[in-house]
């Protein structure tokens, strides 16, 4: 066997390692196990604060009301269409959204369920340079190895904190403190709410909110904003905002969670009641009564790994063509990779790669087009391994993407592109 032929069908070099479980990384691993590409999910472990967690940023949020079919209901769906109006408004009325770990527990069952393998730890070294286009090394927090073909980086982006102590105590599943406005802001409905912040985001993230009818402190540190003019306008004229420059947060302070005289499990938990801001120019301080701060000063992508080997914006947004390839940095540790214009077997995907969306369908959507990209890279290569002419085996990414649906599967026998090699091989 040619050395490429036996590392795509042996299990020495890994054909794919997905860094990151996230929705990108379970979706990429989904694929990828679907396509027999017996990939490797080196997943995190818990870093709970930065989100560097297994599960990623969702990990944090209690519902999710836009991941389409992530809901709850107690409606027989097989007999939805047999009931009456009245029926059907109420089942609408009754819907739930997924929170978010049983949403990420779902993804995980489901890629395993295919085949992925998985492991949780974080990965602490990866070799690009070394041999671009050949064999990737994966090093991991507990000394452990790995080579792959090809690799899709999933390692999403971590939303900065205030760095003060009290913030960990009260942050994510209700406790108070949240990273995201539209996906925790509902339960604040008339409540009061502070924005910490001075950008864009922090403006958003502040109109927002008070147009859910609650009532928000914008605390920011100077009184210049790096936020546009027109934003900064649209929040000066909402009475629903009250804006308090050169202040920053200091501490935060809780109350029992209500539901602690009932319930074991929130027995010593304490949710938000207040947080002392301090007067950035004479440190004065004052206490201040809140239900939830929102913090809306950025996130950092998770692509430090990376650096001085692929392609990042100065915030270290890793850049990708359109086919989600990475692009190799221009201080590249290998002269070979300054004239490339990809990174042969490596994909971007998902936040780590999109400050705009930062969505978790888009991010799943972008795991998917990586999965099928590196499908169809390593099925390339086995074909030129076994010299077979990819024409005659229809590897267009259409091809390779249709045999994805189920449908093609079950009824027309339509196989992963690495079978469909060996098999054309074989004849
Ligand atoms: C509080 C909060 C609530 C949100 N709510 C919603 C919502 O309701 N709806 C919505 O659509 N979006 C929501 N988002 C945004 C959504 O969570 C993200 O867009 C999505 O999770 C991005 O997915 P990802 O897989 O790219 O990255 P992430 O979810 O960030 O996952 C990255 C993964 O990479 C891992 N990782 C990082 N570094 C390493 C390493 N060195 N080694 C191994 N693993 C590593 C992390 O542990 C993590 O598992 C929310 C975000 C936050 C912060």
């Amino acid at each position: 066997m040619s050395d490429i032929k036996s590392e795509i069908l042996g299990d020495a070099v890994r054909n794919v390692i997905i860094i990151g479980s996230g929705p990108t990384g379970y979706t990429a691993a989904l694929y990828t196990a679907r396509a027999n590409l017996k990939p490797l999910l080196i997943a995190g472990s818990a870093d709970k604060k930065t989100a560097r967690i297994k599960g990623g940023q969702l990990m944090a949020t209690s519902d999710i009301e836009n991941f389409p079919g992530a809901i709850e209901t107690g409606v027989d769906l097989d007999n939805w269409a047999y009931l009456d109006e009245a029926g059907q408004a109420a089942a609408i009325q009754d819907v739930k959204g997924l929170s978010g770990p049983h949403l990420m527990t779902k993804m995980e069952l489901q890629a395993r369920h295919f085949g992925t393998e998985m492991l949780e730890e974080f990965v602490t070294e990866v070799d690009i340079c070394a041999d671009p286009g050949g064999v990737y090394t994966v090093r991991t927090e507990s000394g452990r190895e790995f080579k792959t073909l090809s690799l899709i980086v999933a390692s999403g982006a971590a939303a900065k904190t205030m760095g003060i102590e009290a913030e960990d105590k009260f942050f994510g599943q209700g406790g108070g403190v949240s990273t995201c406005a539209t996906c925790d802001g509902h339960s604040y409905r008339g409540k009061t709410v502070a924005v910490v912040g001075g950008g864009d985001s922090a403006m958003e993230e502040a109109s927002y909110l008070a147009n859910l009818g609650i009532k928000v402190h914008l605390i920011h540190r100077r009184d210049e904003w790096r936020a546009s003019k027109i934003m900064v306008e649209r929040v000066k004229k909402n009475p629903s905002i009250e804006i308090h420059t050169f202040r920053a947060i200091v501490d935060l302070k809780g109350k029992p969670h209500p539901l602690a005289a009932t319930s074991a499990f929130f027995k010593d938990k304490e949710v938000l009641a207040g947080a002392i801001l301090e007067n950035t120019q004479t440190k004065e301080r004052e206490e201040l009564a809140l239900d939830g701060v929102f913090v809306a000063i950025g996130h950092t992508p998770n692509s430090g790994l990376f650096k001085d080997q692929l392609k990042m914006d100065e915030a270290g947004y890793l850049e990708r063509d359109g086919h989600m390839r990475a692009i190799p940095s221009v201080n590249a540790c290998n002269r070979k990779m300054h004239g490339m214009e990809h990174v042969p077997g490596v994909f971007v995907a998902g936040d780590v790669s999109d400050h705009t969306y930062r969505q978790a369908i888009t991010a799943a959507g972008m795991g998917c087009m990586a999965a099928i990209e590196a499908e169809r890279y390593i099925a390339e290569k086995l074909a030129d391994a076994m010299g077979i002419d990819g024409n005659a085996l229809d590897m267009s990414m259409e091809s390779v993407a249709q045999s994805h649906w189920s449908s093609e599967r079950d009824q027309m026998g339509e196989k992963p592109m690495i079978e469909r090699v060996v098999e054309a091989a074989s004849v």
